[in-house]
C-alpha cells in the first residue's frame, strides 16, 4: 500500500519545480523536498535509527519540522513532535515515556536540547536544525551539514526497511486538557484516510497555498501537512502565530486557506489594524479544536465577506477529524443556518454513535457520550494499556465528549463528560453557559467551571474577561444568563479576570490553570 513518502516522490516527478514549502524567506520545490527527505532519511539511518525507533523534534514550526513528519517513517521510524511550551520537567517525563533515539532541536531550543540529552540517557544524539552550525552546542550534530555530506539514496532504497502502512508512523501527544498528555499511536493508514476525507471535502488541490501558523506539534494543525502532501498543496510555514505577521504572510504569500483555533480568530478580529489586513487571496478558513463561541463566528462571517468557513471537530485519537460543518451551513439566510451551532456531519468513513450511561445506543436527539469507529481511529495509547482498554471498547473509541445527533444527522457537542458540572442533581455542560455569556456585549471571553458546594454538590462559576473599556457587574451577567438559559445553568458567582484568559499550548482556554487559581482564591 502507498505510504506518505510516495506522495512526495510523485509530486517531485510530476511537478518538480512547483513550490512545496516556504519558510523564513526560502522556497523549496517538490524536487527539493523529495531530495531532502531522502537525504534526511539516510542521515537518520546512519545515526542508527531502526524500524520502530522514535525520533523527536523540539522547536517552533519550521520546514525541518515538516520534513521530519516524513523522514523517520521513510525508514520505518516513528516521529514524535514535542510541545515546546511544556516545562522542562514535563518534557523529561514525555521523553522518558517515548524514549527516542534522536532529539532534533531548533536554534531556540539547542541549549535546552543539550540539557535534556544529559537528563535522558536513552537519547543517543542531539541534532540541531538551523541554517548554519554556529549555534550547535558541544557534542551535538548539525542536521543540514549531515544532509549535505552524503549522497542521495535511490528512490526505492528505503522501501524494504520501512514499516507497513498499518504500523505506527507517528506518536502525537494529546493536549492534556483533561489530564496528562497521552501519546497516540497513528499509522500511515490512519492518517491517510483522514487526510483524504478532509482534503476532498474542502476541494484542496495544487492551486492551494496553505498557511501553517498553528502549532505543528499538535495534530490539529499538523494533520494539514498530511493533507498538503496528498493533494500537492504549497505549505507556507510560520514559526509561530502572531497576528500582524500572520496577516502579512496571508497577503504576501497569496494564501488561499489556513486553519485557526477560535482564540486565534478572536485575536485577528480584535486587532486594531484589522481593517487594514488584506485577506483577498483567502478562499477558505477552517477552524476547530475547541468550542467556537457563536457570537465570535457570526462576527467573523460578517467582518470578512467572501470568505468561506468550515469547521472541523475531532481529536488526536481520531487522526484527527470526525465531522465537518461545511461552508454552505455558514451562509446567513441559508435554510440550514440553524446548524451553525453544530460541529457538522460525520466524514463518510466515521461511524459515530451516541451511547447512554449503560452503553446502549441512543436514538437521534438524545444526549450521551460520542463514540466512533472507523479506519482513522488510533492503534492505541503508547505505553498505556489500561487507558487504551478504557478508551477502546467493543470496536469503538469513547471520545469523552458528550453530544447528540439531530434528525438530519448533524452532530451537536454539549461538552466534555469530564467537565460536566452536577449542581443540585442537574447536569450542566459549561459550553452552554459560556456561549450565553459570550453574547453579552461586554464579555470578551468566558470559562465556566464547577465549584464544590456543601448543599448543591457543585455550583456553576463563571470566569470572565471583559472587553477593553467595557464594564459589567456579576449580578448583571447572572441576570443576563437567567433570561436566556435555565436558571440552574446560569452562573451563581462570577470572577472577573483582569487580562486575557490563560491559554494552553494548543491555544485552548486553559481551564486547569483557571481552576487552580480560583480554588486557591476560594481556599
Ligand atoms: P486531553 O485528551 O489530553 O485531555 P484534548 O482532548 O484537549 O486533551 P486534543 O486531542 O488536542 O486533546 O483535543 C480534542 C478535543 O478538543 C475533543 O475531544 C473536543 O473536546 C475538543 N474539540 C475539538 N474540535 C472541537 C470543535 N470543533 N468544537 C468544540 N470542541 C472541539
Ligand atoms: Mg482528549
Amino acid at each position: 500500500m502507498i505510504r506518505f513518502p510516495d506522495y512526495i516522490r510523485k509530486h517531485a516527478f510530476q511537478r518538480p519545480q512547483a513550490r512545496a514549502l516556504h519558510f523564513e524567506g526560502r522556497d523549496f520545490t517538490w524536487a527539493d523536498f523529495s531530495d531532502r527527505l531522502h537525504r534526511m532519511a539516510r542521515v537518520l539511518r546512519d545515526l542508527g535509527v531502526e524500524p520502530g525507533d522514535r525520533v523527536a523534534y523540539l522547536g517552533h514550526n519550521s520546514h525541518w519540522l515538516v520534513e521530519l513528519y516524513f523522514a523517520p517513517c521513510a525508514i520505518g521510524g516513528v516521529f514524535v513532535p514535542l510541545n515546546f511550551r511544556l516545562a522542562e520537567e514535563e518534557l523529561v517525563a514525555v521523553l522518558a515515556d517515548c524514549t527516542p533515539e534522536i532529539l532534533v532541536a531548533d536554534r531556540h531550543h539547542a541549549e535546552q536540547g543539550a540539557r535534556l540529552t544529559r537528563l535522558c540517557p536513552t537519547l543517543r544524539h542531539l541534532v540541531i536544525a538551523d541554517w548554519n552550525d554556529t549555534g550547535t552546542p558541544d557534542g551535538a550534530l548539525h542536521l543540514d551539514s549531515l544532509i549535505a555530506e552524503g549522497t542521495r539514496p535511490a528512490d526505492d532504497a528505503f522501501d524494504e526497511s520501512a514499516s507497513a502502512s498499518d504500523e505506527t508512523m507517528a506518536l502525537f501527544y494529546t493536549s492534556g486538557t483533561t489530564g496528562q498528555p497521552k501519546g497516540v499511536m497513528l499509522s500511515h493508514q490512519n492518517l491517510m484516510v483522514n487526510a483524504m476525507g478532509t482534503g476532498s471535502a474542502m476541494n484542496f488541490g495544487p492551486a492551494d497555498s496553505i498557511l501553517l501558523s498553528g502549532p505543528l506539534f499538535h495534530l490539529g494543525t499538523g494533520s494539514r501537512i498530511y493533507t498538503s502532501v496528498i493533494y500537492g498543496m504549497a505549505m507556507v510555514v510560520q514559526a509561530r502565530f502572531e497576528v500582524v505577521e500572520t496577516a502579512r504572510m496571508i497577503a504576501e504569500q497569496k494564501i488561499t486557506t489556513t486553519t485557526l483555533v477560535p482564540t486565534m480568530l478572536r485575536m485577528l478580529l480584535d486587532h486594531p489594524d484589522f481593517p487594514k489586513f488584506d485577506f483577498s487571496s483567502l478562499r477558505l478558513l477552517t477552524y476547530g479544536a475547541a468550542p467556537m463561541p457563536q457570537a465570535l463566528l457570526e462576527n467573523a462571517i460578517g467582518e470578512i465577506p467572501g470568505l468561506t468557513f468550515c469547521q472541523s471537530y475531532g481529536m488526536t485519537e481520531a487522526s484527527p477529524v470526525l465531522s465537518m460543518l461545511p461552508p454552505e451551513d455558514h451562509k446567513p439566510g441559508n435554510p440550514m443556518t440553524g446548524k451553525l451551532g453544530s460541529v457538522g456531519t460525520p466524514l463518510p468513513h466515521c461511524d459515530i454513535r451516541i451511547v447512554g450511561e449503560d452503553g446502549q445506543f441512543l436514538p437521534a436527539t438524545q444526549r450521551g457520550e460520542i463514540i466512533v469507529r472507523g479506519p482513522q481511529i488510533m492503534r492505541g495509547y503508547w505505553n498505556r494499556a489500561e487507558e487504551t482498554a478504557q478508551a477502546m471498547r467493543g470496536g469503538f473509541y469513547y471520545t469523552g465528549d458528550a453530544g447528540y445527533l439531530d434528525r438530519d444527522g448533524y452532530l451537536f457537542l454539549v461538552g466534555r463528560t469530564k467537565e460536566m458540572i452536577i449542581s443540585g442533581g442537574e447536569n450542566v455542560y459549561p459550553i452552554e453557559t459560556e456561549n450565553c455569556l459570550s453574547k453579552h456585549p461586554a464579555v470578551a471571553q468566558a470559562a465556566v467551571i464547577g465549584l464544590p458546594h456543601k448543599k448543591w454538590g457543585e455550583t456553576v462559576h463563571a470566569v470572565v474577561a471583559l472587553r477593553e473599556g467595557q464594564s459589567a457587574g456579576a449580578d448583571e451577567l447572572i441576570a443576563f444568563c437567567r433570561e436566556r438559559i435555565a436558571h440552574f445553568k446560569a452562573p451563581r458567582s462570577v470572577t472577573f479576570w483582569s487580562e486575557a484568559l490563560p491559554l494552553s499550548a494548543t491555544n485552548k482556554i486553559d481551564k486547569a490553570a483557571i481552576r487552580a487559581a480560583i480554588m486557591a482564591r476560594h481556599g
